[in-house]
């Protein structure tokens, strides 16, 4: 039985990249890192939902730079982020012209932590490699990191035309889907090193392949992390909207983070009309976090109610806390320092709501049908308090409050011992 229990994770290991001050890849954790949906050229908009998306914990976020409004209006966001006082590295995503942006605006050439290059969209037949060329040689001058970004809905179809045909001529021919997996893989790594030969680092250089389904993109990555050491930006292209995307996201990623592969994730969801672009962060964390590779908000563990449970208070009790913690974080991030680390239980009854709520930092078991109205609360695995009366939400918010002053507030506990 040695070993039964014991993790087989270990990371791969890939050439850290330095992207505005963040890490991606060697030895730093996965960072967590989202897009806009605005129109970059509409300043007031831009700053305001990357400031919204680093509040939610995005640690790079990207921009769209499409045409030259785009491009001038970049460095103004930068500046106007700084006053606000939010440093997030931002990334440039270009797509056809980015050579051309890149050369007649050097200022946001020069605002941009990172440019995001896709192979397949930068050029066309023999002007293709000559843009390419530019972007890299822009990136070398400003010594900016750039990610080759290859996206299976924008593959290079001359590479894929050429190994379909050599495929053709094989004894043994694979599938088509192998060989669009192969072109894909074979797009990143020739584009790399190109961008090598150069004169790009390879520690300026992260890969991405993206593909919409998840056993296309766990064989993809899969491969990719076999053939290169470059850091890896991991990602599930057209995810889709609500739990499809989630789902599917968490799968892909799941199984490829579970193996050591990815240093950089984004979680693509197609935010419902109105909805809040900020879910693709908080959804990366949590994937992160319920993985046990991350800590970024404390986690709340909550019955899923049943027959036992006829009001809807736990339920209540259990979002209001949830709300409650991540509403805070940015502020206690700094306030209470490791409060990421606490772990709360909200339960529905007595069957397993005691045990749940010993084995939390902070736990409470509410009374199910025919119970005793009655709510024990549980601290550090010790009963600590009876609630009851009509208050035992608000109450318990309260006890939850005081104790993470207590042990991670400025002469805490822990401090004090210290
Ligand atoms: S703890 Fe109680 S209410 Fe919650 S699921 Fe279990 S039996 Fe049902």
């Amino acid at each position: 039985m040695t070993g039964y229990y014991s993790s087989p994770f270990q990371r791969r290991a890939s050439v850290g990249v330095d992207v505005g001050g963040v890490m991606v890849g060697g030895s730093a954790p996965v960072v967590v890192q989202s897009m806009t949906n605005t129109d970059t050229a509409d300043i007031d908009q831009t700053v305001a939902q990357v400031a919204a998306l680093h509040r939610a914990g995005s640690e790079i976020v990207r921009i769209t730079v499409d045409r030259d409004e785009s491009a001038a209006a970049v460095p103004f966001i930068r500046d106007r982020l700084a006053r606000l006082g939010v440093n997030v590295p931002l990334v440039g995503d270009f797509h056809y012209i980015g050579h051309k942006l890149l050369a007649d605006h050097p200022a946001c050439a020069e605002a941009l932590a990172k440019y995001r290059i896709n192979p397949g969209n930068v050029g066309f037949k023999d002007k293709r490699d000559k843009q390419f060329a530019a972007i890299v040689e822009m990136a070398i001058r400003h010594d900016k990191p750039v990610r080759i970004g290859v996206n299976w809905g924008s593959l290079d179809q001359e590479l894929l035309t050429r190994l379909m045909d050599e495929n053709q001529r094989n004894g043994s021919p694979m599938t088509a889907q192998d060989v669009t997996r192969e072109a894909i893989v074979q797009s990143a790594i020739l584009s790399a090193e190109l961008a090598e030969e150069i004169g790009l680092g390879r520690d300026k250089i992260i890969l991405s392949a993206k593909v919409s389904g998840v056993q296309d993109l766990v064989a993809v990555y899969a491969e990719l992390a076999t053939r290169s050491n470059h850091a890896l930006h991991l990602g599930l292209t057209e995810a889709g909207m609500g739990s499809k995307g989630i789902v599917a996201s968490s799968a892909a990623m799941g199984i490829l983070l579970q193996q050591g592969i990815g240093d950089t994730i984004r979680v693509s969801l197609t935010p419902e009309p109105g909805g809040d672009r900020t879910k693709e962060v908080q959804v990366a964390q949590e994937l992160l976090q319920t993985m046990g590779f991350r800590q970024f908000v404390p986690i709340v563990a909550a019955c899923p109610g049943c027959g036992r449970t006829t009001s809807t208070v736990f339920q209540e009790l259990a979002q209001s806390i949830q709300d409650d913690l991540r509403k805070n974080m940015p502020v206690w991030r700094t306030r209470y320092p490791g409060v990421e680390q606490l772990k709360v239980a909200v339960m529905g009854c007595i069957v397993n709501g005691p045990g749940e709520s010993k084995h939390a930092d902070i736990g409470i078991s509410l009374p199910g049908t025919g119970e005793m109205p009655t709510a024990p609360v549980f601290i550090d695995g010790r009963k600590a308090a009876t609630l009851r009366g009509p208050n035992i939400a608000s109450d318990f918010e309260k006890m939850v409050a005081d104790y993470i002053e207590q042990r991670f507030g400025h002469g805490s506990r822990a401090k004090a011992a210290e």
